[in-house]
Order: C-alpha cells, then sequence, then structure tokens
C-alpha cells in the first residue's frame, strides 16, 4: 500500500464531479479525482460507429451559464495561463423539438414564445395567447422557486442569501402546490395535444406526469424562457471543455481506478481506499470526499458500516432507457436534432412502463440526429440516428426485451414518418439499462436518480452534505437538486459552498 495526501478525494469523473473539482481547485484545494472508467464524463461520453459519430448518453443542452460560470472560475483563478481551454463555444438554437403524431400532426417548437404560441394555433387550432401564458407562468414560477429549490441546499440554509424566500412568498398563491403535472397542463391547455407535449417535461427528470407534481412546470422554462443549445463540439465538448479546465488547474485524475471504501475514523473521512485494474489496493488519504457515485452504491458499496438512510435510498427510481445509435442512410428533412414521435395514449404507455418495465407496441420515440446540426458527424448522404424510449429502471428484466422492442420503435418509427426503416439501417448498436448501471453504477440504470413520482421528492432527495461523517459531501444526478447536466452542476456549486462554509 503507497499513499499521497491531497485534501480533498472526489469519486466519479461524471459533469458533477468535473464541475466539483474545478470548484475545489480554485478554492485552493488540493484536488484528485478517482474514475472507474479509462476516461471522464461519465453518463456523457461518445461513441463511434464506422463514419458515425454518436453522443452516449445527454443530447439536450440548456442552461449553458453554469458552465461559463466555471470557466470564469478558473480563468480568474489562473489568469492568462497558457494550458486553460477556449472559451465554451455552443449555438442557440431557434427550435427545441419537432413534433409528431401518427394521424400526421406535426409542430415545430420553435424556441421563441410568440412564435411557438403561433405555431400551436396553426397546429391544434389554440388560442395563442393561453400558450404564451402557459409558459409565462412556467418563466414566473421557475424565477420564484429557483433560488430555494435549485441554487442551495435544501437541508443547510444559507441565511446570506438576501430575499431568497421573498420571491416564493410572492408569488406563492399562484404556485401549483397540489395536483400532478398532466392535470395542471390538461386543466391549463385544454387541447389534449398539447398537454401531451407539456407533460413530456417529466420525463426530463425520469418521472410519470400523470403521478409527477405540478411543480415541474417549471421545466418548458428552460427550453422557451432561456432557450435550447449546442454545443459546437457536440455534447462530448462539455465533457471535454470541463476535463480540459480541471486539468489546467492542476486537478489529478486516476482513471480505470475503482474507489472501493471510504475510510472514516472517529466520526470524520479519513480518505479512500482504491483499487486498480490488476486488484491493487492502495490509500487515498483525504479530509475531504466528494462522491459523485450515486447515492446508493455510495452506501451499499463504499460505506458499509454506515447507517444508510433507508428512506431514500428505497424511493422509486426514476425510468431508465433503451437507446439504438443507427447509422442510417439518406437524409430525412422533416427531423430535425430534436424529434419525438408521440403514442397515442401516454397514460397507458406509462402504465405499461410501470407494470411491464417496457411502453407497450405504441411507445414515443425520442430520435435525435446531431449530424443536422454538426454534419461531421455522419457521412455525406447518411444521418446519425439517437434513437431512445423510457424504460422502467429494470436492468435484467428489461435486456430479454430488447428485440421486441427494437421491433416495436421501427414499426412506430415507420407509421408515423411514413417510411421503411429497417433498410436504411447500415450500422447499429445500442444501450440498456444494465450498461447504463455498469458504466456509470447508477442504481437499476436510473438515468436521474430518484423519479419525482411523489410530491415530496423535492425534499427526500439526499442531502449534499452527511451529518453522520465530517467530511463527506455528494453531488450528482443522485442527490440534492437532481438529475440532467444543469443540476448536477447546481449540485457541484451547491457542495463546493458547503465545503467552504463547513471548512
Ligand atoms: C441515455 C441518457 C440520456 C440523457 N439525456 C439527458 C439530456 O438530454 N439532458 C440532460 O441534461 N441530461 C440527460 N441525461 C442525464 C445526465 O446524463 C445525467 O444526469 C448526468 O450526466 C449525471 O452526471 P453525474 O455527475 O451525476 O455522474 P454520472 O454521469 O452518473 O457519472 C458518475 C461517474 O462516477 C464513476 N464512479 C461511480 N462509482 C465509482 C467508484 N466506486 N469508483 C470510481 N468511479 C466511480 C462512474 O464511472 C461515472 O463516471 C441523460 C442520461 C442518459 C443515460
Amino acid at each position: 500500500m503507497s499513499s499521497s495526501k491531497p485534501a480533498v478525494a472526489i469519486i466519479g469523473a461524471g459533469v458533477a464531479g468535473l464541475a466539483a473539482a474545478i470548484r475545489m481547485a480554485c478554492a485552493g484545494r488540493d484536488v484528485t479525482v478517482i474514475e472507474g472508467a479509462p476516461e471522464p464524463g461519465g453518463k456523457l461520453r461518445e461513441r463511434h460507429q464506422g463514419a458515425y459519430r454518436f453522443d452516449l448518453g445527454p443530447s439536450l443542452f440548456t442552461w449553458p451559464e453554469l458552465i461559463l460560470e466555471l470557466d470564469e472560475l478558473t480563468r480568474s483563478s489562473i489568469p492568462n495561463s497558457p494550458s486553460c481551454p477556449e472559451r465554451f463555444e455552443f449555438t442557440k438554437l431557434d427550435r427545441s423539438t419537432h413534433y409528431f403524431w401518427e394521424d400526421g400532426t406535426q409542430l415545430i417548437a420553435w424556441s421563441q414564445p410568440e412564435q411557438f404560441a403561433s405555431e400551436c394555433e396553426k397546429s391544434f387550432g389554440v388560442n395563442p395567447i393561453l400558450v404564451k401564458s402557459h409558459l409565462e407562468h412556467s418563466s414566473a414560477s421557475f424565477e420564484a422557486t429557483r433560488r430555494i429549490f435549485l441554487e442551495q441546499s435544501l437541508h443547510d440554509w444559507n441565511h446570506d442569501i438576501p430575499g431568497q424566500w421573498g420571491a416564493v412568498v410572492k408569488f406563492f398563491h399562484r404556485l401549483p402546490w397540489i395536483g400532478t403535472l398532466h392535470r395542471w397542463n390538461q386543466k391549463r391547455l385544454k387541447h389534449p395535444k398539447l398537454a401531451q407535449l407539456f407533460d413530456r417535461y417529466a420525463t426530463y427528470n425520469g418521472s410519470d406526469p400523470h403521478r409527477a407534481p405540478a411543480m415541474l412546470h417549471v421545466i418548458p422554462h428552460l427550453e422557451h424562457g432561456q432557450g435550447t443549445f449546442f454545443p459546437n463540439d457536440g455534447m462530448i465538448g462539455i465533457t471535454r471543455h470541463l476535463y480540459g479546465l480541471a486539468e489546467a488547474l492542476g486537478v489529478k485524475f486516476m482513471f480505470n481506478r475503482e474507489a472501493i471504501e471510504i475510510l472514516h475514523k472517529g466520526g470524520e473521512v479519513q480518505g479512500v481506499k482504491v483499487s486498480d485494474n490488476q486488484q491493487q489496493q492502495f490509500i487515498i488519504e483525504a479530509n475531504c470526499v466528494i462522491s459523485n457515485a450515486d447515492v446508493w452504491p455510495t452506501y451499499r458499496r463504499l460505506l458499509p458500516n454506515l447507517k444508510a438512510p433507508e428512506r431514500i435510498l428505497q424511493q422509486e427510481r426514476s425510468t431508465s432507457g433503451v437507446i439504438f445509435y443507427w447509422g442510417i442512410e439518406g437524409n430525412h428533412p422533416t427531423l430535425h436534432l430534436h424529434n419525438i414521435l408521440f403514442s397515442q395514449d401516454y397514460q397507458a404507455e406509462f402504465e405499461s412502463i410501470r407494470n411491464e418495465g417496457h411502453p407497450g407496441d405504441d411507445p414515443t420515440v425520442y430520435i435525435n440526429i446531431s449530424s443536422k446540426v454538426k454534419p461531421s458527424d455522419a457521412p455525406s448522404g447518411g444521418e446519425n440516428w439517437f434513437v431512445m424510449v423510457n424504460v422502467e429502471a429494470q436492468p435484467e428484466a428489461i435486456e430479454k426485451m430488447i428485440p421486441m422492442i427494437r421491433n416495436s420503435v421501427i414499426q412506430k418509427i415507420n407509421r408515423t414518418l411514413n417510411i421503411d426503416l429497417e433498410p436504411l439501417i447500415q450500422n447499429e448498436s445500442f444501450l440498456t439499462p444494465s450498461d447504463i448501471q455498469a458504466r456509470t453504477s447508477s442504481h437499476q440504470g436510473a438515468l436521474y436518480g430518484a423519479s419525482s413520482n411523489s410530491p415530496f421528492a423535492a425534499f427526500l432527495r439526499h442531502r449534499n452534505r452527511s451529518t453522520q461523517l465530517k467530511g463527506l459531501y455528494f453531488c450528482g444526478g443522485s442527490v440534492h437538486p437532481g438529475g440532467g447536466i444543469p443540476l448536477c452542476l447546481l449540485s457541484a456549486k451547491i457542495t463546493a459552498e458547503l465545503i467552504e462554509k463547513h471548512a
């Protein structure tokens, strides 16, 4: 056994682990990141398949300011450093999603609210004022609640943020504290297809709109209030950029190294026991450990002697996904970067996911084609289709269903787009809940930690600072404030602030 003595050890180089590393290094700490995979990124990595390139996991990029903030922080920490990467580059898109229904209805969700509202009038005959006011409400609720629910710990109040409760109190009577997202959308929007479109935002954190709280109505603000973006190098550009910033700051990375235990004594963390791929073990001493691993394996595997927060660990998981990566022949002009082919009965689809594990024979299919905005991701005359359906986070059961799911996805695409897809598939691979669990330690392969299918979900996410062990912190999609790239970046920020506060 050998040892070194950095002040902060971070388990996992997912986006939150990378962001936490940047923040801690900027605060002058000596930081070591231990990562089981051979490269950084966690769920945010890439795959090459012949001449096609795919982003493996996340495809929707919102709230880029959170990355620019890390850029600024790094630049002010190491001004004029030649090793600092160029500023993060991304493009604002004019639309979020192209929506399709089997009866031939189509809708382009323009980012700009007026344009989106008049498109809704054209497709559904709904009053554009109704759509605009729905979006305005989403934005106002987001602004009223963000500081309390997203930008600070819910368990460790920061009394220094002035007026943090004022905004919530002022808007209190307009916030939907009870009821589901589906009821909120249905009641306000009246039109079933438009309600379905807004219901889909529950899936942005792996939840079911028919059970998730109406509070999730804040999510559309990210796309239509702030906008939808595309990193110029593809989604993998986010990982590369954060990794570049961390390296420039002198963060040490240990890849292909598995953290096997968080060491502690007398109620204080002492470091991390690490194993390399030859099963050699060694210790990284640290008085501060941040786990970016899912909170479930953090307790069950890395902290065997610590009392686990059972209520939190036993919460329902968010949905997982089955993703097909298809190199597709031809150009398909009705499709754009983000496309949704909706099922005809959304409620029945979610019930099927819950009861059977899969979405049934009429799934809602998401098709992401990054070559639409980054042509080098596919050879000329081809497109890189990332095709995903939601499934229950049940790795073993779903593994057996892949051929059936593949068939229902292809049939759905054929019916909705009037094409014959199978002969156009030039090469393929897929990703299952088992793969996601194996690659990232995400319990049951859930995409976003615990689901938000309960009105108390926001309060039941694991806290960012342990109250049992001094020096133990948590960041990433399975802890407060939740999953998805923006919230993971915020979790790293909250964690870094707590570390400074409790140092
Ligand atoms: C298919 C898919 C689609 C998605 N779509 C979107 C989207 O469009 N937009 C969006 O914002 N979000 C999306 N998400 C969610 C988003 O990817 C995640 O919320 C986010 O990337 C999670 O980051 P994280 O920091 O929690 O860590 P993770 O990405 O979960 O990474 C954790 C890291 O910790 C490492 N690790 C775990 N245990 C150990 C250990 N014991 N020792 C060493 N290393 C360890 C793992 O190897 C991994 O690299 C999607 C996710 C998936 C899978």
